[in-house]
């Protein structure tokens, strides 16, 4: 089944722009998900075709209003009634298991805020999830969309080359990546690690193992709390 990404934005011409090149473009390409970006523009009623008022209560910027976004959202009528996420500095900060669980699912709708955000009343009523990308403000929630829509997108089944890329990697086990090597033997007089070109494949996992907990315990301690301890089959 196609995994489908709707999105809701006042500038749909910025879709799909990095979405549609390289894995994600490919894919796209083929059919293995779908893209559809919502003029949210669309959806206003006054001469003028404006989407957004000044805040009540006053203070600086403008507000998307509720009623145009809500009907926006009720115009695109996605099938299959997937997760609604609204891209937010205030949201819950994206993880690789939320990416995970939603690249499992039948795809996302996405509204992608503008000016200082939307009002909070459309949030309730169409039950809008907040997603944040990070704890930094951005001017709008596409590059925020189009950041989670490729995280998404790489796990879906042929995507990826070799499936087991995305069990590897950062994040998989609440473990940073272990550094990787290539091709020159040497560069600028260092020398790939020995033990990787020694052909001991246990010796090599063992020795990605060690340097990924090190790196997890220096860079992100935060992570490293969340490491089970060894030998407990018991959790998740
Ligand atoms: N005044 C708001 C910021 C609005 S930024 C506040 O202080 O919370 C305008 C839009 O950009 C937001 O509505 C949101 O859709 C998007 N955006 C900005 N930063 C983001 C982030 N870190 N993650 C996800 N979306 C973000």
């Amino acid at each position: 089944m196609t995994w489908r990404a709707t999105i809701l934005t006042l500038f749909p011409e910025m879709f799909p722009g990095p979405l549609g090149v390289s894995l994600s473009g490919k894919a796209l390409a083929s059919g293995i998900w779908a893209l559809k970006a919502h003029d949210i523009r669309a959806s206003a009623t006054d001469r003028h075709r404006s989407v957004d008022d000044t805040p009540a209560g006053g203070g600086p910027g403008m507000v998307l209003r509720a009623d145009i976004l809500a009907a926006a959202i009720d115009a695109a009528n996605v099938p299959d009634d997937p997760p609604r996420l609204l891209m937010s500095p205030r949201g819950r900060p994206l993880t690789q298991s939320r990416v995970r669980e939603l690249a499992t699912g039948p795809g996302a709708l996405v509204v992608c805020g503008r000016f200082e955000g939307v009002d909070q009343r459309v949030i309730e009523a169409r039950r809008l999830e907040e997603v944040s990308i990070g704890d930094y403000v951005l001017s709008g929630g596409e590059l925020a969309a189009m950041a989670l829509i490729d995280a998404c997108v790489r796990l879906l089944p042929g995507v990826m080359g070799r499936p087991e890329s995305g069990t590897d990697e950062s994040f998989s086990e609440a473990l940073l990546e272990y550094p990787q090597y290539t091709r020159p033997q040497s560069f600028e007089g260092r020398p790939i690690p020995e033990i990787l070109i020694s052909g001991d494949h246990a010796k090599v996992a063992a020795w990605r193992r060690a340097e990924a907990e090190a790196l997890t315990r220096a860079r992100r301690p935060d992570l490293w709390t969340q490491q089970k301890p060894p030998n407990d089959t018991t959790k998740g």
